[in-house]
């Protein structure tokens, strides 16, 4: 008997370059478990299906409709929608991305599709906070080629404060996968004031370079466009003030990083 798996999901986009090696395609699970103040997908925290507002335009009129985010669909469909780039992933050296939200919030679901994905031969990523327990995160690691693991704040207090959860398991899980031997791109987002201050590249970098298997670190900027995001769904954004980090601040964290020893990119 054939048992389908259903998960629910806000978005699959394809052609994805920034998301792992390659051209690939990239799906969204809704739902996570943390509440990180820069949040840039806010209509992926939630793990229901919610009405978003958006503004449309026809014959020089502006309206606003109602749409909702997030759909439950079988791991089969999603498959079959991944099946059609297949070729990129070959020519290009791409595959499928896992992202979010927190895709090991659905953890049968994930590990349905990564099954699927690897059966199939296609490299597969996962872009995690870490914020989950270790036993889910060992049910599904043998099928990731990948992990873009995102690391924030080191210190507990500030973490709880700006994501809403300790880092605990986000670094304890780090260092799980790190001694297993997996593959590791560490992403930063560089949040101007709360995970740029010295003392937390400090501590991120002295991290850093007691791990093994680091492809390399994105730094993530952060950018005022999710703003717009938040109003379509009527939440509240703690960040309206605050400015995009420069270039020549960038630039700085880049050779911070570099000079530890790390390949470092900007924007992933
Ligand atoms: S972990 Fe990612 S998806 Fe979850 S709240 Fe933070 S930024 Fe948003």
């Amino acid at each position: 008997m054939n048992i389908c798996v259903k998960g629910i999901i806000f978005d699959i986009k394809h052609y994805s370059i920034n998301d792992g090696p390659g051209i690939r395609t990239t799906v969204f699970f809704k739902g996570c478990p943390l509440r990180c103040w820069w949040c840039h997908n806010p209509e992926s925290q939630s793990r229901h299906e919610e009405v978003v507002i958006r503004e449309r335009s026809l014959d020089g009129r502006s309206f606003t409709v109602e749409e909702i985010s997030g759909r439950w669909v079988e791991a089969e469909e999603v498959i079959r929608e991944i099946e059609k780039d297949g070729i990129y992933y070959d020519q290009s050296g791409g595959g499928i991305t896992f992202s979010g939200g927190e895709p090991l919030m659905q953890p049968v679901f994930l590990l349905e599709l990564l099954k699927m994905s690897k059966e199939r031969g296609y490299h597969t990523a996962l872009d995690t906070c870490g914020h989950v327990d270790e036993t889910v995160l060992k049910q599904v690691m043998d099928h990731v080629d990948l992990f873009l693991y995102d690391l924030k704040l080191i210190d507990a207090e500030e973490h709880l404060k700006y994501t809403g959860v300790t880092n605990e398991k986000v670094l304890k899980n780090l260092i799980l996968l790190s001694d297993m031997g997996k593959k590791i791109i560490i992403r930063i987002p560089v949040i101007p004031g709360i995970t740029d201050t010295p003392k937390n590249i400090t501590a991120l970098s002295n991290l850093l370079t007691e791990l093994n298997g680091l492809d390399r670190i994105d730094l993530l900027p952060y950018h005022m466009i999710a703003k717009s995001k938040y109003q379509r769904l009527n939440m509240n954004y703690k960040l309206e003030e605050l400015q995009e980090p420069s270039l020549e601040r960038l630039k700085e964290l880049k050779e911070v990083f570099e000079g530890i020893g790390m390949k470092v990119t900007v924007g992933g």
